[in-house]
């Protein structure tokens, strides 16, 4: 083990959303600052790449098994530099006002955020236009309250879906137009955003790439991280550090928790509520497929989103979700079945090739929240990292399937044909839940600004926060909350 000779103010572990955007902020602090990621930075323009194609290929797969029960998967996860933003659809949208709250479910509740809306609105501010979101306060009857405007317009759709939109629009509908982050290289991300910037400019910040963090080691009465124990090629190195931070996503940094755990904290650290790998949410996903007559590019942005029935509709009295079109089948990341999706459209339509049909395709992509539960959870064991995971709110889904199918339909009844794809366990592309904040150190694993209750100078800012997931994309709301971390970590550093 090499004892690295220096001392931080503050280690960050992991580049994504949420770490790549907490060192930016905390840089100009002038204080020390590690930052360990595991994956390397991605050749530039990479992020461009994503397509069917590159899944199909398990690029932006996770190099590792995870477990359900016994059977392993490839998680759909991405380990580099920019973590998931490097691979994500750049949808920044904010949580609606209502998700902060206590909502009945069909199956049950979301439960109650104790930092609100408006405390996250001014971070929410600060995040476009870290972010340059392109958007429009349009008519969605969902869109929160604003301190101020977009900070870029939106950006143009493919003539495709303004056409359908302009039709539902007819029938009462509102389709809205989707917040993305978009700069001069493409989509933004917590490297080109966050992580690049910080290490031009600041050399306070340092950044260790292939650098897997395997441990924390706690002092002696546990109450204190002491150091990082991370493996980088094939040495094993420690850094100390005053404070640490999480940023590993939900699922590893509650994997790094359990882990670490001494005889102070027998059952991982910071886990004297039982509740560190808990409460897993990730979305019931679907990608409905709609074929239509005359080509398009394949190749575009996700633009427009409908609303509509996010808190139900006439005949369901229960959230049921959100809906937005994809970026072309070509493009994107549908999941593991996507070209079984696109088989059966073959089948249907002979005479054309799987890029051929591609390009006559639009996806949508539906999202319904997931409530948590604790025994949907992630679980270590043997060296293994496992997810227990039963989907809940399944008949909201499904209703949130019908109806958008229905509405397709109802604009062009000569298309018949609409395959989906639903979301395998390995799609854990929204996973958060696994540490939530809370005031009530029984309930909670993190305290209002992501402090683990049971030691004093460890942090987690990445998703895991959430204590529920609503069925809004959730990128901005974990870049805002390390934003407001950050500014609390700024006061206790001094
Ligand atoms: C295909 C796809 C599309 C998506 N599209 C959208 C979208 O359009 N809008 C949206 O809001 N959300 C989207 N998401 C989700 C979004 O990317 C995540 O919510 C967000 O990136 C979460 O940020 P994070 O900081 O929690 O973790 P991540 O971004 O996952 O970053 C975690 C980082 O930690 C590193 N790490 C993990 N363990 C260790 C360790 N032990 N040591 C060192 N480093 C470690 C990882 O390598 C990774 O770089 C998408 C996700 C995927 C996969």
């Amino acid at each position: 083990m090499i004892i690295d000779d220096q001392h931080y103010d503050v280690i960050i572990v992991g580049t994504g959303a949420g770490g790549g955007t907490l060192a930016r902020k905390l840089a100009p602090t002038g204080k020390k600052i590690l930052v360990l990621e595991q994956g390397d930075f991605l050749e530039k323009g990479s992020s461009q790449l994503v397509d069917v194609e590159v899944f199909k290929k398990e690029s932006f797969y996770a190099p590792e098994k995870w477990y359900e029960e016994e059977d392993s998967f490839f998680p759909q996860t991405n380990y580099s530099v920019g973590g998931n933003t490097k691979i994500y659809s750049g949808v920044l949208q904010r949580l609606r006002e209502k998700d902060f709250e206590k909502v009945q479910h069909q199956d049950g509740f979301s439960p109650e955020w104790e930092v609100k809306y408006k405390d996250f609105e001014p971070y929410y501010t600060e995040a476009e236009k870290l972010y340059q979101v392109h958007g429009n306060v349009g008519n969605d009857l969902t869109e929160p309250s604003r301190s101020e405007d977009f900070p870029l317009p939106t950006v143009d759709s493919e003539p495709q879906i303004e056409d359908i939109c302009t039709r539902i629009s007819k029938q009462g509908l509102n389709p809205a137009y989707l917040p993305i982050g978009v700069g001069k290289q493409g989509r933004t991300d917590s490297e080109d955003t966050g992580i690049y910037p910080t290490i031009k400019k600041y050399d306070n910040v340092t950044v260790k790439t292939s650098a897997k963090v395997v441990r924390l080691v706690t002092n002696a009465s546990g109450k204190e991280v002491k150091a990082v124990e991370a493996n980088i090629g094939d040495r094993s190195y420690l850094f100390v550090g005053n404070i640490i931070v999480l940023s590993c996503g939900a699922i590893n940094s509650a994997a790094l928790l359990l882990r670490s755990s001494n005889e102070k904290h027998p059952k991982g650290l910071a886990n004297s509520s039982d509740l560190v790998g808990r409460n897993l949410m990730k979305q019931l996903m679907t990608v409905v497929v709609q074929l239509s007559n005359t080509p398009n590019s394949g190749l575009f942005q996700r633009t427009r989103y409908i609303n509509d029935f996010y808190w139900g509709d006439e005949n369901f009295s229960y959230p049921m979700g959100h809906i937005q079109n994809s970026g072309g089948i070509l493009q994107d990341v549908i999941f593991s079945e996507s070209p079984p999706i696109l088989s059966v459209a073959a089948k249907l339509m002979p005479g054309f090739g799987l890029k051929q049909l591609a390009k006559r395709s639009i996806g949508w992509w539906l999202q319904t929240e997931d409530l948590p539960s604790p025994k949907n959870r992630v679980r270590v064991k043997g060296g293994k990292l496992y997810l227990d995971y039963t989907a809940n709110n399944i008949e909201a889904h499904d209703r949130l399937i019908y109806r958008w199918i229905d509405v397709l339909k109802s604009i062009d009844e000569k298309q018949k044909i609409y395959p989906r794809g639903e979301a395998p366990i390995q799609v854990v592309a929204h996973q958060s839940g696994t540490c939530r904040f809370g005031e009530d150190t029984r309930t909670s694993v993190l305290d209002l600004n992501c402090r683990t209750h049971d030691i004093d100078n460890l942090y987690v800012v990445d998703s895991s926060f959430f204590p529920s997931i609503s069925a809004t994309s959730p990128a901005l709301t974990v870049i805002a909350n390390a934003l407001r971390v950050g500014e609390h970590l700024i006061n206790r550093l001094g």
